[in-house]
């Protein structure tokens, strides 16, 4: 079965043909990340705007590239929840605008679902359950999938998500928006034992805490400046991105063991780190259990892993009516 998926929650505007959930036959998107680089993060109504502009084109050129027709699809599967409000709503009407006209079903997708299935697409032998680290802008999660279209969260961030600690981060130390790839960039000649930074304390086994840590650079930025010197930028990035994947590799790693989890994977835009990929490797090798690592491509937002959860919805019976509505926050584990 072929699924359209929609994607549009925050500055990408995405569309995608996967084949029965697993089979990636287009993946399209168009960015106004750099648009968005000149403000120092997403503005939300520039996303919405440029997302009106380009899903037409975007959904076009996902069916032509995979060479499928609209009516050979089985089913247009869109992301409904979380994210910007107003760029969720563009994609989620057009997907209603299409399900409507060519009579097709209309599958909603979870953001964070999809991030998940990223995995499928990746690795085809992959199945629930395994334990997951779901780190992105927004969101850091670690969660049991114990199957398709069911979620336990067993711990997350109390304040900043990962995604946003590093992108906090870079605009401290200047280095531009999206953060994550910058600071890893910058991190490369960087001494990591340079700044001792700190592990914030947090209650709950499982769960994060980064305000702490960002702000932990911020004041050493500052201090710096104050006495008429500058922090070299170098060793900074690689001091933070060396304590915030300690932070959440340890995380996932003990929940693995607590949980007797032999199946270990990682999602979102922070899962294309190359130390935590690193770290997780090593860490997974001396537990005894496998690591399952998305494609780079497929980490940060795309439609190809909306159509792969939404073939899972739809196996699952989960397909909604035109009145879906958009919901800017949703736990993962809502149905
Ligand atoms: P959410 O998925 O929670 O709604 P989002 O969709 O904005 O948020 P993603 O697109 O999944 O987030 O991921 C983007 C985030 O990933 C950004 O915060 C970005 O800085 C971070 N990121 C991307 N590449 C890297 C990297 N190599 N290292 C660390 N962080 C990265
Ligand atoms: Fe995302």
């Amino acid at each position: 079965m072929y699924i359209l998926g929609i994607e549009s929650s925050c500055d990408d505007t995405c569309a995608a043909v996967v084949k029965d959930g697993r089979e990636l036959l287009s993946n399209c998107v168009a960015s106004s990340a750099a648009e968005q680089n000149l403000y120092g993060g997403v503005v939300p109504e520039i996303a919405s705007r440029r997302h009106i502009e380009h899903i037409s084109q975007v959904a076009r050129a996902a069916l032509d590239e995979a060479g499928t027709a609209l009516d050979e699809i089985g089913g247009v599967a869109v992301t409904f929840a979380p994210g910007l409000i107003g760029a969720v709503l563009v994609g989620l009407n057009f997907a209603k605008g299409l399900a409507l006209s060519a009579q097709k079903p209309l599958i909603p997708v979870h953001h964070l679902r999809g991030h998940i299935a990223a995995l499928y697409l990746t690795h085809p032998e992959l199945e629930p359950p395994f334990l997951c680290l779901v780190a992105s802008g927004g969101h850091s999660h670690i969660v049991r999938v114990q199957d398709y279209t069911h979620f336990e969260v067993l711990g997350r961030t109390v304040d900043d998500a990962a995604g946003e600690a590093f992108d906090k981060v870079a605009r401290t130390l200047g280095l531009g928006y999206p953060g994550g790839p910058a600071v890893s960039r910058a991190a490369q000649t960087g001494d990591s034992k340079a700044y001792p930074l700190p592990t914030p304390h947090v209650e709950g086994p499982y769960n994060v805490s980064f305000s702490g840590l960002k702000t932990a650079v911020l004041n050493l930025v500052n201090k710096a400046q104050m006495k008429g010197e500058r922090v070299n930028v170098a060793d900074m990035a690689a001091s933070f991105q060396f304590r915030i994947t300690d932070i959440l590799a340890e995380k996932l790693l003990l929940a693995a063991q607590d949980t007797g989890a032999k199946q270990i994977c990682i999602a979102g835009g922070v899962a294309a780190n190359g130390l935590l990929r690193e770290t997780l490797a090593a860490g997974a090798k001396k537990l005894g259990a496998r690591l399952y690592l998305p494609e780079l491509q497929l980490c940060g937002d795309n439609a190809a892993m909306v159509a792969a959860q939404g073939f899972y919805e739809y196996r699952a019976g989960n397909t909604a009516g035109l009145n879906l509505n958009g919901l800017a926050t949703l736990g993962i584990d809502y149905l």
